[in-house]
């Protein structure tokens, strides 16, 4: 297994692999670039099948946190942590104290969250061992409900007006009558289902849970379609609130929407389909971009701030968005391409 050759080296500042023998723990930790401050990213724990699939998702995870934290306007880099195991079976309290340990030994270069597998309760274990721990003391939320550390409610709002900004730009259109496609009401779609139907939108939601889509029905006055037939509705936005990859060869051809801006990660199956997008005059909202309030949310916690001014930072998320919107449309690149340029301006400087 090689390092500096790996494809998916990107001039990572450090990579770290941690073995406590005691605890079990072997991890990786990875820090892709700290010129904009810290680097702020979640602690993942999947069964990987060898530490070089582990390897090969710490690499790609803490190089898209760079840029994820470029775009949000937070002064911090990307990092990432992975945990090779079973989070059902294999966790323990010593593993969370051992990867303490080594994220102390990084000296800040490294602040840990939670991620799949590991929760806020993982990482008060953690936090008895470094400072370097972030989204387990939730203080406020933006809109002043109680706040209970779950970064949804923040990623749902952002995304709420990243697609507000989305429809302004490309349908020079408020949201009112405005036929919307939810693939997704987990957390972040429910609440931006929520959002949307405040803002007057018309309501399509699918979810592979009917309770989700009965209430949905019920209390939002959503139309509900079978899972397969959201891509094809005559809608003018869809928005992936569900699976990664799920702007694919396949579904491209079926969507009519002419926006698509949702909370998903990784909704490109690769990267190209950013330009398939752009020919056939889709307004692609970048994911990283737009599903950035969580680590606003989380970022905003550690500050000595107040709810207006997280609300305020997740509304930024409108102006990058439009940012990128322009400086596409000038140069005839894709928005996702362009997302990546700017993210590389911010953090090179
Ligand atoms: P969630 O698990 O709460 O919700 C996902 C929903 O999608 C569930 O209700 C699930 O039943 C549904 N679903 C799964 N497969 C489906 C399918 N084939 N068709 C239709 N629906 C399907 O997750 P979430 O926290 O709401 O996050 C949604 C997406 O946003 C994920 O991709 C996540 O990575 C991303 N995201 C979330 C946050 C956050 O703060 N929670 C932040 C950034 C990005």
């Amino acid at each position: 297994m090689s390092l500096f050759e790996h494809h998916e080296f990107d001039n990572h500042k450090e990579v770290v692999f941690c073995n406590d023998e005691k605890s079990g723990l072997k991890a990786i930790i990875a820090v892709h670039n700290t010129n904009l401050g810290p680097s702020l990213g979640g602690c993942r724990m999947f069964p990987y099948a060898n530490s070089g699939e582990a390897l090969t998702d710490v690499l790609r995870l803490s190089k898209g946190m760079t840029y994820k934290a470029a775009m949000a306007n937070l002064n911090q880099g990307g990092g990432k942590a992975v945990i090779i195991g079973d989070p059902r079976t294999q966790k323990s309290r010593d593993m969370f104290l051992a990867l303490g340990d080594f994220i102390e030994r990084l000296g800040g270069d490294y602040i840990t969250a939670e991620d799949s597998g590991v929760a806020v309760s993982d990482l008060h274990a953690t936090a008895e061992r470094t400072q370097y721990v972030s989204g387990i003391k939730a203080k406020f939320t933006y809109d002043g409900s109680p706040a209970d550390g779950n970064p949804a409610p923040g990623t749902a709002y952002g995304v709420f007006v990243g697609l507000k900004t989305t429809v302004e730009y490309a349908l020079h259109s408020s949201l009112d009558g405005v036929k919307v496609a939810i693939q997704g009401l987990g957390h972040v779609g429910y609440r931006l289902a929520k959002h949307l139907r405040d803002a007057g939108a018309e309501l399509y939601v699918t979810d592979i849970f009917p309770e989700q889509l009965e209430k949905a029905r019920e209390e939002l006055g959503a139309t509900v379609v079978q899972p397969n037939d959201i891509y094809g509705l005559d809608v003018d936005v869809f928005a992936p609130c569900a699976l990664g990859a799920i702007l694919n060869d396949n579904t491209i051809p079926q969507i009519k929407a002419k926006v698509i801006a949702g909370a998903a990660n990784n909704q490109l199956a690769r990267e190209a389909l950013g330009s398939v997008l752009r020919s056939k005059g889709i307004c692609y909202a970048p994911d990283y971009v737009i599903n950035a309030g969580g680590i606003i949310d989380i970022y905003h916690q550690t500050q000595d701030g107040t709810p207006d001014d997280l609300r305020k930072h997740l509304e930024s998320i409108g102006d990058t968005l439009r940012e990128i919107y322009i400086r596409a449309d000038e140069t005839d690149q894709a928005n996702n391409l362009v997302a990546n340029v700017i993210a590389e301006e911010r953090f090179n400087k």
